[in-house]
């Protein structure tokens, strides 16, 4: 029996992963890939409900985002959202709440203002609202006792657009869509981790537990651990990785939909907010906070060590850091996130943070999530010394590609996916059936 040789391996079984394995099975002629994930399912890490906001990022009330940026995350989110159209458990997959950031303060409303002025000949359905409007739709975030808050505040909101997601679902979805595609070999290998992948006359040997896997193409989507075996491969070593966790707390139903603050342009970490948590019902959950934290994989101790090898201390990483620390608002937010840990304390520090939100929050409201949010892989650009805030790629150009993905990277999912399969296409001399997809996922 001569022995397998896929056209494309795939590691990691998070959304990122599923989405190219569903991008390839639906989309191109290639016809033989395998996934390889760790653990005994897919979306354990990151993609998983718990581990992250659950929010499908479509740039309108992101105040981070440029509308450049915006425009591009709309796309990638519409992507998503054309793709659930037609299953048939698209209610455990995707959700309308309303959502909306909001101004606290003279400052912030004339920012969101001015913000709605320029964003609304992109946003079609975004909405002004003012104090009262926003009292009709999130009564919690206006009113005390009855009473208005003093404060001024606006919202920019979007109040009839899918803007929840279980990523963990979709990941699910991505690989029942591909796994059905008639006449391909399209396997999903659980329990493999992959401890090497080496490169040899034109083949890949993906070494896991279970075996070697021979493929003639490779895309690694192994959040943090896709830098790790990178750069075991010589690839990426002008890059190292800074792992931002996140921590969530529950409240008592507050809100009826997705609420944003406006983010502190200072800071490279999206602001504070409070929604529905789509898998927890009657509950109102907020964060994330932003810890900077020695592992890759939240929760999982042995990846100190895989941090350890991907961090490549030196004086260009000392210096990112040493100017992340220079400017007051950072340094102050990152003590601020440490404290958001230390039991006892981070309650009431986190307390007055979200009562940015709903001002009536009262401390024995707010409970810590234990067990819950995940770890943004961000990357330092070692040669620029900087901070990378978005997704990166690594494609030194022999048919293998990296994928680091923090947040907004499952919203674009589908998005760079199929800028893998591109690659990957034509890489192998494959087609892409692009007219299937402009009608399916580009309507
Ligand atoms: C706190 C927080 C909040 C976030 N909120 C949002 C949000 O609201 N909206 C949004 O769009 N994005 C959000 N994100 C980002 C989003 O979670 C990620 O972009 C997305 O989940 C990345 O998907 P992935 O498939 O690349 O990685 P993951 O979901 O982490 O999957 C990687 C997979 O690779 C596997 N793996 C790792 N190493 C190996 C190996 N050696 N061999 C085999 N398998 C391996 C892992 O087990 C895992 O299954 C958030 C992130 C965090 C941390």
């Amino acid at each position: 029996m001569t022995e397998q040789i896929y056209q494309v391996a795939i590691v990691g079984g998070g959304v990122c992963g599923t989405a190219l394995m569903y991008m390839l099975a639906e989309y191109t002629d290639i016809d033989d890939i395998i996934l390889l994930e760790k653990y005994d399912g897919l979306a354990k890490v990151n993609s998983n409900g718990r581990n992250n906001s659950q929010t499908l990022h479509c740039g309108d009330i992101e105040t981070n985002y440029t509308l450049e940026k915006a425009t591009k995350v709309k796309n990638a989110a519409a992507m998503v959202v054309n793709y659930t159209e037609t299953l048939p458990k698209r209610d455990h997959i995707i959700f309308k709440y309303p959502k909306m950031v909001i101004g606290v303060g003279q400052k912030e409303c004339d920012q969101l203002r001015a913000r709605f002025e320029s964003f609304k000949t992109v946003f079609a359905s975004l909405e002004l609202l003012e104090k009262e409007q926003i009292a009709e739709i999130e009564p919690n975030v206006i009113l005390i006792d009855g009473e208005m808050r003093p404060e001024p505040c606006v919202a920019l909101a979007v109040l009839d657009e899918h803007s929840a997601v279980d990523f963990n679902q979709l990941a699910e979805s991505f690989a029942e869509q591909a796994q059905t595609v008639v006449d391909k070999n399209i396997q999903i290998q659980f329990n493999s981790h992959v401890g090497k992948i080496k490169e040899s006359e034109g083949l890949f040997y993906l070494e896991t537990e279970l075996g070697t896997i021979k493929a003639k193409s490779v895309v690694v989507s192994a959040g943090g651990h896709s830098l790790l075996l990178a750069q075991q491969m010589g690839y990426g070593l002008s890059f190292s990785c800074l792992p931002v966790a996140g921590s969530f707390y529950f409240t008592p139903k507050v809100l009826n939909g997705k609420v944003y603050t406006v983010q502190n342009d200072k800071l490279p970490f999206a602001a504070v907010h409070g929604d529905p948590d789509v898998l927890v019902p009657g509950k109102t959950r907020f964060g994330p906070t932003a810890l900077i934290t020695p592992m890759l994989e939240r929760y999982n101790r042995q990846s100190f060590f895989d941090f350890l090898r991907v961090l490549r201390l030196d004086s260009r990483v000392v210096k990112v850091m040493w100017d992340l620390m220079k400017v007051s608002d950072i340094r102050n937010y990152i003590f601020k996130n440490f404290l958001f840990e230390v039991p006892g304390l981070r309650r009431w520090l986190f307390l007055k943070d979200v009562r940015k939100v709903v001002p009536s929050l009262q401390l024995k409201d707010v409970r810590f999530a234990p067990g819950y949010g995940g770890v943004r892989p961000q990357l330092i650009d070692k040669e620029n010394k900087v901070l990378m805030m978005g997704e990166a790629k690594i494609n030194p150009g022999t048919g293998i590609l990296f994928n680091m993905t923090p947040s907004p990277g499952a919203s674009s999912c589908l998005e760079n996916a199929q800028l893998d399969m591109n690659l990957i296409a034509d890489f192998l001399g494959k087609n892409v059936h692009q007219e299937k997809i402009d009608r399916c996922l580009h309507k």
